[in-house]
């Protein structure tokens, strides 16, 4: 065995391992039908798939059962809170249906991580509304394709004192706080933006929960964030 291994050498034994990798061979069509729908999952490889596969394999078979029951139920059972479209088990979410959360203080999302997020920095006691992405024209999601409508419903039916906008710093997340703060005018809302502890472009879900406690704290009035850009 030559202790070192040249360039050329190198190339031979990746694309030896890729090859291997890209064509499993499977002794088990089972196996195999298994790896192949774990690793459509986002973040799974065929090789990380196997590797669950075969632990599941090593345990006994009650772990798979509660793991497939979990799964479907999960799928089947799960609802979307038809107030602020946060998951939910009932028609109305945990937040939206407690009395002492303030519900003239909503604070806008993109998506339900980013709820669990804020939930997490124990600084925020409004209610959320949950858009379910950004508008991104280049990807062919307009404000339609969001519940930017519903929340601008319920802001009329309902009647809010503020609006806090916790999208991303992203130019999709500014054109969506845009957005909807153009459909908020006239409608007398103070509108406020998470102080900018959060980097540009971060995801809120990867920011640590003192900043974005800190964030919600410190928020700024929206229009400010219009000057500086
Ligand atoms: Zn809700």
């Amino acid at each position: 065995m030559p202790k070192y291994i040249n360039y050329s050498q190198k190339l031979k034994l990746s694309n030896i391992q890729i090859t291997y990798f890209c064509s499993m061979e499977f002794s088990s069509k089972l196996l195999e039908k298994s790896v192949n729908e774990m690793a459509q999952l986002p973040g799974i490889g065929k090789r990380t798939a196997l590797r669950l596969m075969l632990y599941l394999l090593k345990q006994p078979i009650e772990q798979t059962q509660y793991l497939s029951d979990a799964l479907l139920t999960m799928r089947s059972e799960i609802k979307f809170c038809t107030s602020c479209h946060n998951i939910s088990d009932n028609d109305v979410c945990e937040i939206c249906s407690n009395a002492s959360r303030n519900h003239r203080l909503i604070c806008i999302v993109e998506d339900v991580r980013d709820v669990m997020a804020i939930e997490n920095t124990n600084q925020f006691k409004g209610v959320y509304h949950v858009l379910g992405g950004k508008i991104s024209p280049i990807d062919g999601i307009g404000p339609s394709h969001l519940n930017i409508s519903s929340l601008i419903e319920k802001v009329k039916r309902e009647g809010v004192d503020e609006i806090i906008f916790a999208l991303s710093s992203t130019m999709e997340g500014d054109t969506t706080n845009f957005y909807i703060y153009k459909q908020l005018t006239g409608l007398n809302i103070k509108t406020s933006t998470i102080a900018r502890g959060i980097a540009v472009g971060d995801e809120l879900e990867y920011a640590d929960e003192v900043t974005l406690g800190r964030s919600i704290v410190n928020r700024v009035p929206f229009e400010n964030s219009l000057k500086i850009t």
